[in-house]
């Protein structure tokens, strides 16, 4: 007897799913792909990325986190991936390609296990324990910093900087990004205190990234309003306001009948006194500075000059606040308001011609921890890159002064890690062992990567590089332009402990979390990730 089976349904119509092995080894492959985009950047030796968006604006860039944003990737595994990299560009400011190379090393590895027949929460189990024991190694083999050794923070910022499109000026940009970082950093009761928000980038061309330079205090990318006010105002008495200094459009659409002429001389005499009083307000004040977040009408701009008054309006929000931080005046929101004890205080308000525009900057301001870094270059694509640069530097050094940690790089704490792992997967047994092993063997990825792109035997470089940590050369690494073995921290290839705890850490989470899924399910319209177009742009091949 046959029974007739009615098929159940639990999921909305146009619901995809994939299961099991299938949704396992999809992830994972779109992982792995993400991971083999950015692998040819990693090092001073890696490559750099053209990315052209859907507007045809172009991206020239070695930035782990900047390629992956911009290549707007689709598949929900990659995208997680994605976000290990913006995890660590917002933790640290730098080593997002680390992370995002580790993470899909793992994967892969992984996928060998599973092919073993290793169920997949042992792996994650195991890497896991294999993270800690890592985080563990990593914080006894670092070296102490502080604010003292300048010659280590400065090969911090050359570190960083290596490889990057504005290494030419490595050795300018590096002392930039130190003086910036001493300059804006504070110590309180035993903390340590950086608020990347005081070091302001600016960025102009027509120059070259050599003529970049750091500017105590705040620069904006304005002009006076008006040729009659004066070029420069030593000592000056600065008003900050949010509110437009025009007449406002009436509300309500006003009919005004004019019969005579007479009518019209008052009308407008009337609108040039409202506009004389809002500008005697900020007289009033003793103000001889005012920076406008609003528009300025054009009497009131003539109203200011005659005044010699320095005004510059449609400030951006951030500069405003970066100026109430910097001079200490307050943001006042109604010109009613404003008073003498609103006003903020610097030595020197100046326009400058800097490239091809003039520029205005506010000097020997009242609270020293507010700087700006005008970043130059030939292009913008040079600009842009050097800033990205410039902002890994800075985040660098203030990242090895916050936790007082640094390590060497150049591959020698991947390769020091994944040695006591090793030592420490010993101890364990069965298949937890295995999965051990296994993060250490995706560690050596670092080494293998930065060997691979500088054209080197990854292969002897390893075996040598492993023969060297052996004999208790802990920072072993590889010096990519002589191709060969060296001693990192003597080579001068310094990072903060903090890039490779926080790389580490997430690029195991991200592989646990992608290790756990058995199950996808698509509702709606969202297409079904595929393998392996499922990455990017349609039309970007891997
Ligand atoms: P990330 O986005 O991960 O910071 P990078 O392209 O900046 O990627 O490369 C960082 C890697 O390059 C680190 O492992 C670092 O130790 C290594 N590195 C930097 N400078 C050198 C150098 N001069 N020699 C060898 N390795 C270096
Ligand atoms: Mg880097």
């Amino acid at each position: 007897m046959s029974k007739e089976i009615q098929p159940i349904f639990i999921l909305p119509e146009g619901t995809q799913r994939t299961t099991g092995k299938n949704a396992q080894r999809n992830n994972i492959m779109a992982a792995k792909l993400v991971a083999e985009t950015v692998r040819t950047t990693l090092g001073p030796k890696g490559m750099d990325k053209m990315i052209v968006d859907s507007m045809g604006d172009i991206t020239v860039t070695n930035d782990g986190v900047t390629i992956l944003e911009e290549m707007q990737v689709e598949h929900p595994a990659a995208k997680m991936i994605v976000e290990v990299a913006k995890t660590q560009e917002a933790e640290v400011g730098d080593g997002t390609t680390t992370a995002v190379i580790i993470a899909g090393e793992l994967l892969k590895r992984a996928e060998e296990l599973l092919d073993q027949n290793v169920h997949p929460t042992v792996i994650a189990k195991g890497y896991r324990m294999a993270e800690e024991k890592a985080q563990e190694i990593l914080s006894q083999i670092a070296e102490n910093v502080t604010d003292k050794d300048e010659a280590v923070l400065r090969r911090i910022a050359e570190t960083a900087l290596t490889g990057k499109g504005a290494e030419s000026a490595k050795t300018k940009l590096s002392e930039i990004a130190l003086k910036a970082v001493k300059r804006v950093i504070e110590y309180a009761d035993g903390h340590v205190h950086f608020d990347k928000e005081n070091i302001k980038l600016e960025k102009r061309t027509g120059s070259s990234v050599e003529e970049s330079e750091l500017i105590e205090g705040v620069v904006l990318e304005k002009e006076a309003v008006h040729p009659g006010m004066p070029k420069m105002l030593k000592t000056p008495k600065i008003a900050l306001l949010d509110s437009a200094l025009e007449i406002k459009d009436t509300e309500i659409d006003a009919k005004i009948e004019i019969t005579d002429p007479m009518q019209m001389q008052a009308f407008l005499q009337q609108e040039e006194k409202m506009l004389s009083d809002m500008v005697d307000k900020v007289i009033a004040s003793g103000a001889n500075v005012v920076f406008c977040q609003k528009g300025i009408d054009d009497m009131a701009q003539h109203f200011l000059a005659k005044k010699g008054i320095y005004a510059a309006r449609r400030v951006k929000k951030s500069d405003m606040e970066a100026l109430a931080r910097a001079t200490g005046a307050r943001i006042v929101t109604s010109l009613r308001d404003l008073t003498a004890k609103d006003l903020g205080a610097a030595g020197m308000v100046e326009e400058k011609k800097i490239g091809s525009d003039e520029m205005t900057f506010i000097t020997g301001c009242k609270n020293p921890k507010s700087v700006t870094v005008l970043v130059r270059g030939g292009t913008e694509h040079v600009v842009d890159e050097a800033k990205r640069a410039l902002t890994d530097a800075i985040g660098d050094i203030a990242a090895a002064l916050k936790n007082g940690k640094v390590v060497a790089g150049a591959g020698a704490p991947e390769i020091e890690v994944s040695k006591g792992l090793r030592k420490y997967a010993d101890g364990l047994s069965g298949r937890e062992q295995l999965a051990v092993l296994a993060f250490a063997d995706a560690l050596e990825i670092i080494p293998r990567t930065l060997a691979e792109n500088a054209g080197m035997d990854p292969i002897n470089l390893l075996v040598e590089m492993k023969a060297a940590h052996d004999k208790k050369q802990k920072w072993a690494g590889v010096d990519v332009f002589k191709g060969k073995v060296v001693d990192a921290w003597a080579m001068g290839v310094i990072e903060p402990l903090k890039i490779k705890t926080q790389a580490i850490s997430s690029a195991s989470e991200v592989a646990q979390m992608i290790l756990r899924i058995d199950d996808v399910i698509a509702g709606g319209k969202a297409p079904m990730p595929q393998m392996p177009q499922g990455v990017g742009h349609p039309g970007m091949e891997f």
